[in-house]
């Protein structure tokens, strides 16, 4: 079964999440769990936490299939060591409220080496610093996102996907998420079918699909391989539909969370049924 939602709104509270999310007839969504811009937030609250699981039981969508997304000021694969171990500290936290909240996955962009260490060293970088967090950690995998490469960025690549795996000890929980309009932003075309079996299988190749465990359903404002980060609205951009058919139709995206972070959050309802409606 497809799993698709979208990013919803935690504003008020994480509980208000899946009530957001059951509103657009959603069956998985992303959050973010404490101000995405800022370094410090307020523990949960015992309240907050069994409401926003009493909310999830309420709007029938499980645990797994949630997908948080941490805060954009963390940079895992940080050159300089202060600086690494403030976002280590801030990546740990959101892990925990996690594992409060009874969640499996924490979505993540893998870092930046901002021109001061290579990336080869900045994505070691990244490894030991979700090494550090899941020991000190359980029951949640560090899901890495593929970026379109803007600035400084890494995780453009395949490989760099794999190179992070590759120095994680615990392969178990490790994962990654693929957003389509980094995917394609980043240099990999998936304007066709055609384009998708040999994008999808370039994946296989260097990654695998068993380490997928999210989506991010996003057309885009940009064109092939630009390395700008702009999402658009399912079929606007330069994408177009055939992606999202193509994986609504493929096995290989069964069972895990497929989130739209498209600009136009009044369509989202619209989006999902327009998704579901592919299937064949
Ligand atoms: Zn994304
Ligand atoms: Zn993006």
């Amino acid at each position: 079964m497809k799993r698709i939602g979208a990013h919803v709104s935690a504003s008020g509270g994480v509980e208000n999440a899946p009530l957001n999310a059951q509103a657009i007839g959603a069956k998985a969504f992303a959050l973010f769990t404490k101000n995405q811009r800022q370094w410090k937030a307020k523990p949960l609250t015992d309240a907050s936490i069994s409401r926003f699981r009493e909310n999830l039981e309420h709007a029938a969508i499980e645990p797994r299939f949630v997908l948080p997304h941490d805060s954009y000021l963390i940079n895992l694969g940080h050159p300089e060591q202060e600086a690494l171990q403030k976002s280590r500290d801030a990546f740990l936290d959101e892990m925990r409220r996690c594992e409060q909240l009874g969640l499996s996955l924490l979505n993540f962009h893998p870092g930046s080496h901002l021109k001061k260490i290579s990336e080869e060293e900045s994505l070691a970088r990244v490894a030991d610093s979700i090494n550090w967090t899941l020991e000190q950690t359980s029951g949640v995998t560090a899901v890495i996102e593929n970026t379109a490469g803007q600035g400084t960025n890494l995780g453009y690549r395949f490989e760099h996907l794999a190179s992070i795996i590759d120095q994680v000890e615990d392969k178990s929980r490790v994962g990654v998420c693929l957003d389509t309009c980094h995917t394609f932003t980043a240099g990999y075309d998936l304007r066709s079918a055609e384009a998708c079996d040999q994008t999808f299988a370039e994946f296989e190749r260097i990654v695998g699909f068993s380490y997928l465990r999210g989506v991010h359903l996003n057309d885009s404002k940009p064109d092939l391989g630009s390395r700008v980060d702009r999402h658009e609205s399912l079929g606007k951009g330069k994408l177009g539909w055939p992606v999202f058919e193509y994986i609504m139709n493929d096995p290989r995206f069964e069972e895990i969370p497929m989130v739209l972070e498209t600009v136009d959050d009044t369509i989202w309802a619209d989006e999902i049924r327009q998704l579901y409606a592919f299937q064949r």
